[in-house]
């Protein structure tokens, strides 16, 4: 039984049209063509994603790190202008001991923000398109058929799986892919299946998207992302990020609330940060959960789960770990087989590099949360990173490990090890003490 490969022609079924989704059956179809093989495909995704608000919307922040650009340029795939909503060359990080500017490493340049729907609601802006709508376009490309129905149940039958409606059988397969991510109760079909599946421990983040007068937005926040590092209790961080005509606001943290919502806009530290006088409308809200660990195992034979419904990166760049988890996914079962032994000599590896990387991350929001809820450190932090952009690149240390943390696609545990050099500890220690002496702000 683990030494399954898959038939030619043979049957996958995609449960999730989201990244992780159509990533994987843009690979698989690709490396069919490669072995030779013929597959039929069904991605089952019941959202259609040029729909408005978040009913169309597959809820996130949309920035897409340049990491993933830049690899999927490679890949073949260009982010059209229509999919763009803005390009991202900087960040304000707003404390409440101030704020700084952070320039983009001269690396990072293509940080793009896009909208994983239609648009917020009531303003689907014209000649744009969705994130989401785009990838799974290039997937029926390749060769995927698309079904807007919702998988209900799984369930074995003399060795392969067959998947249900709530009305009846959809149809029997050779490999099950779950990308169903973490927004849905989708999670309760495979726990049912009893190999050990269970879905990663999420928490419920916000997003809101504000609306402004037309050219506030390029005017008043340009190109950058505004992040907020308050010593705010349950609120890890948030961030602003322009789109074209609104700024997207999320809030991680725990527990998240329509009031905790206005409360955080209510902030000083928040409201400075808005154009001055202008008033602005929140024309969306939405309380998305967000994976913040990894289910411990993801597959079984002819079954695999990925993207948020398996693994993900902490906090940061959820849509590169689709691709990354996706594709690995796809070799396993193109060039290897779809057993057990199967997923678990290739798929795993990747799955579990993400889990351990994220113990680093786990680390480094530790240290960054002391930073924020100390103002003498914040301080510190603030006054070691504004020097810093006066530096050349190379001397920035300080400032790339902000970046990375929040923005950047970079692993945590190439951040960790950045983080442990002693000269920027020197600078910061020297501004403790020019802090505790009065000698600096
Ligand atoms: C507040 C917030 C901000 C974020 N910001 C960013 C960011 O800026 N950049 C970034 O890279 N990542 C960000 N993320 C993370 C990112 O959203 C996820 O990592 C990413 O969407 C995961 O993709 P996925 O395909 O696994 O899941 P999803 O995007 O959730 O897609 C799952 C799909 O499966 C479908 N589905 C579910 N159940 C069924 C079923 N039974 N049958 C058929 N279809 C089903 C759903 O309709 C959905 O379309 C953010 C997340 C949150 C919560």
């Amino acid at each position: 039984m683990d030494s399954l490969e898959l038939p030619d022609p043979s049957d996958i079924a995609v449960i999730g049209g989201g990244p992780a989704g159509t990533f994987f059956s843009i690979f698989a179809l690709q490396m069919a063509r490669m072995v030779d093989k013929n597959l039929n495909l069904t991605i089952y995704e019941p959202k259609d994603f040029a729909g408005e608000g978040p009913s169309g919307c597959n809820r996130c922040g949309g920035v897409v790190s340049e990491l993933l650009v830049q690899t999927l340029a490679v890949e073949g795939i260009n982010l059209p202008e229509s999919v763009v909503q803005r390009g991202i060359n900087s960040y304000r990080l707003h404390t409440a001991k101030g704020s700084v500017y952070i320039k983009a490493p001269s690396n990072e340049h293509s940080i793009a923000t896009v909208y994983r729907g239609g648009g917020p609601k009531g303003v689907v802006a014209e000649g744009k398109q969705s994130f989401d709508g785009f990838l799974l376009d290039l997937a029926k490309r390749e060769g995927a058929s698309l079904r807007r129905e919702k998988v209900s149940r799984v369930e074995e039958k003399n060795g392969r799986p067959m998947l249900y409606t709530r009305d009846g059988l959809l149809q029997k397969a050779d490999l099950v892919v779950g990308a169903f991510g973490v927004n849905s109760p989708s999670a309760r079909v495979f726990r049912d299946c009893d190999f050990g599946y269970s879905p990663p421990k999420t928490i419920k983040t916000a997003i809101a998207e504000i609306e402004f007068k037309r050219d506030i937005i390029p005017e008043h926040f340009g190109n950058s992302i505004h992040l907020f590092l308050l010593p705010e209790r349950d609120i890890k961080f948030a961030a602003l990020i322009p789109k074209q005509t609104h700024l997207t606001l999320c809030v991680l943290g725990k527990n998240m609330s329509k009031s905790r919502v206005s409360d955080f806009l209510s902030h000083p530290v928040v409201k400075g940060a808005m154009p001055p006088g202008e008033r602005y409308e929140l024309s969306c809200t939405c309380f998305p959960k967000m994976n913040v660990g990894a289910s411990p195992r993801p597959y079984t034979a002819r079954i695999v789960m990925w993207g948020d419904a398996g693994s993900t990166r902490l906090f940061k760049d959820g849509i590169g770990a689709a691709y990354r988890t996706g594709k690995a996914a796809a070799s396993t079962a193109m060039f290897h087989g779809v057993g057990r032994r199967h997923f678990a000599d290739t798929f795993y590896k990747v799955h579990r590099s993400i889990v351990i990387d994220n113990w680093f991350g786990r680390y480094l929001f530790f240290i960054t949360g002391l930073y924020k809820k100390h103002g003498l450190m914040t301080s510190g932090m603030l006054n070691v990173v504004e020097d810093e952009q006066k530096d050349p690149e190379s001397r920035r240390r300080l400032s790339y490990i902000l970046w990375n943390m929040f923005t950047g696609s970079e692993r945590y545990k190439t951040i960790f090890l950045k983080a442990v050099d002693l000269p920027m500890h020197l600078d910061l220690w020297k501004e403790f003490a020019g802090i505790l002496s009065g000698r600096r702000p």
